[in-house]
């Protein structure tokens, strides 16, 4: 405060290290970027291991700031929610990710359903329904191609207001999927409240498959659970043939990993598309 005079400014100044400077340029340069048209999206496959076909892409938002270089979203994602900035940011990620699936299609390659990422904010405090239902027909395509990607975390407010918005969005024709399932607070008995189409297991729990016997069980359990409820099952993080082998044998639906492919720039998409044997 003001009253701490002279030297508690000089002793903040001092405490100012080397983290919090940067963490003050990278809010600064957070701020102005979607203006300067620093973020671009990647895109990795989603894979049907039944079909051995690759039949959607996840659309991951990538900045990469002239002074500061690139910024992992892990790094970034939380201070855009934190500053506010992430339902510019949103409307930005759904109207390229639309436009994306209108160029491929133009192109003249097959229908891939793309998968967005949705911060709780986005649900919470915008009109998502209306921010979609606008891109999609600016973009001329149809909402069945778009699966968002909603997180635990989204549920604990109000999760009532988040089904209804759901439902409208699925209503239109849009899948959902539960991301990073298994590291949120989430209740089974909150999942059954809301509209799901696709469950996403964690990461961390396909990491220790051929590892940790306790991961595998998990895994397993999921499985089980996801069917039982109705709902398909993909597996993200998948690295070697011993995880994909071990999912097949579950039954899992989808797998996506770099096993397969990591994250792309558009144009890398459709031949990688035109693969036909991913198994
Ligand atoms: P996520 O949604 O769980 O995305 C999966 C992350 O795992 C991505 O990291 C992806 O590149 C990485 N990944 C995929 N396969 C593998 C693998 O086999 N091994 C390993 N080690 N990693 C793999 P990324 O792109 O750095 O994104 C991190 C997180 O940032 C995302 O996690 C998501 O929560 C958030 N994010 C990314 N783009 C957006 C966006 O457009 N909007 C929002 N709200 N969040 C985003
Ligand atoms: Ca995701
Ligand atoms: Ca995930
Ligand atoms: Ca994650």
């Amino acid at each position: 405060t003001k009253q701490a005079g002279r030297n508690g400014f000089q002793l903040y100044c001092a405490d100012m290290n080397e983290r919090s400077m940067r963490q003050l340029k990278l809010e600064n340069r957070l701020r102005i970027a979607l203006s300067e048209q620093a973020f671009t999206l990647h895109y990795q496959p989603k894979i049907d291991i039944q079909r051995g076909e690759m039949i959607g892409v996840e659309a991951l938002l990538r900045w990469q700031d002239p002074e500061l270089g690139s910024i992992p979203p892990d790094e970034f994602i939380p201070l855009a929610e934190e500053l506010g900035l992430i339902g510019d940011i949103g409307v930005w990620v759904i109207n390229q990710a639309c436009r994306q699936c209108r160029h491929w299609l133009d192109e003249g390659n097959r229908e891939l359903k793309i998968s967005i990422n949705v911060s709780p904010q986005q649900l919470l405090r915008r009109d998502l329904t209306a921010d979609i239902s606008q891109a999609l027909q600016q973009a001329s395509i149809p909402a069945r191609l778009l699966d968002l990607e909603i997180t635990e975390s989204c549920l604990i407010e109000d999760a009532d207001a988040v089904a209804d918005t759901l439902h409208q969005l699925r209503d239109q024709g849009a899948s959902i999927s539960m991301d990073d399932f298994g590291t949120g607070y989430s209740s089974l008995s909150l999942l059954k409240r809301i509209p799901l189409d696709n469950l996403k297991i964690d990461r961390s729990f396909v990491d220790g498959i051929g590892q940790d016997k306790n991961d595998a069980e998990l895994v397993s359990t999921i499985i089980l659970m996801a069917h039982n409820l109705g709902l398909k099952v993909i597996a993200e993080g998948v690295e070697t043939p011993q995880q994909l082998d071990y999912l097949a044998s579950l039954n899992c639906d989808q797998v996506q990993g770099y096993y397969f492919s990591k994250p792309q720039p558009a144009t890398e998409i459709p031949a990688l598309q035109h693969r036909d044997q991913w198994r």
